[in-house]
């Protein structure tokens, strides 16, 4: 199964039509159709790792002061208990533990929604433990390769640059000239697969600071580079910034 790094943006892109949206219809079609998707998530940030375990997990909407329309979109896909045992039982090298007061925040749905619209495919969630550095989580993700050859889809849903404090309401604003620097230093390292810099992204110069200036969003892409296999691309499903300083780089591997 592929791998996924998915840049999510604003909770807006739920109910918009753009290109970042049809780049997701299209990368959801293109796909073999997955037996369970587990999202590494960007927005369910713990001490220790958990994953999902329940049959029918609760939709989180886990953003504050949006129009009432996104409150009401439904995106319920079922649980899948075994799979997240499975999960459980992959990782040697940390415990993964089963979190039952969890369920799909929006890094998940927000994207499956358009990607995979019947919700007909199970979604599990891993959790990021924040108490740990970036190796910690790159070593994890390796971790996780056997999971793809059982059929599982694993996406990390964050994104590369995100800084909510300097960001414009207009999400057509014009990139702003340190958001694009870093994403494109990014860019050449993911293309190089130069997985050292892009662990230790303190390294690429005082913007990486402006732009991961909490990690939690950045996090998700390492578990992503973590399965490239020796013999696998990676392709960019999607290119762009969406209000001026937020990239919504999007890859595929495999
Ligand atoms: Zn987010």
């Amino acid at each position: 199964m592929p791998v996924l790094f998915i840049g999510h943006g604003s909770p807006m892109n739920i109910l918009l039509k753009n290109g970042f949206t049809d780049s997701l219809h299209a990368l959801g079609g293109a796909l073999p159709r997955p037996e369970t998707i587990l999202v590494v998530s960007a927005h369910w940030l713990t001490a220790g790792t958990f994953v999902t375990c329940e049959s029918d997990p609760r939709q989180i909407y886990d953003f504050y002061g949006f129009p009432p329309e996104l409150y009401k979109v439904q995106y319920r896909p079922k649980g899948s208990p075994g799979k997240a045992g499975r999960v459980v039982q992959a990782v040697k090298n940390t415990a993964v533990r089963c979190g039952t007061e969890w369920g799909l925040d929006h890094a998940a749905w927000a994207v499956l929604h358009h990607m995979f619209p019947g919700a007909g495919i199970p979604v599990i969630e891993m959790s990021l433990d924040v108490t740990r550095d970036e190796p910690y989580h790159y070593d994890l993700g390796r971790e996780l390769a056997e999971l793809r050859r059982q059929g599982v889809l694993i996406l990390g849903s964050g994104n590369i640059v995100h800084n909510l404090r300097i960001l414009d309401f207009e999400m057509d604003a014009p990139p702003v000239g340190w958001s694009v620097e870093i994403d494109e230093k990014v860019k050449r390292h993911l293309l190089n697969r130069e997985h050292d810099a892009l662990i230790h992204w303190r390294g690429m110069g005082k913007n990486a600071a402006l732009a991961v200036p909490t990690n939690e969003h950045y996090l998700p892409m390492l578990y992503a580079i973590a399965l490239q296999e020796p013999d696998e691309e990676i392709h960019f499903t999607f290119e762009g910034m969406q209000n001026g300083t937020i990239s919504m780089r999007s890859f595929r591997i495999g």
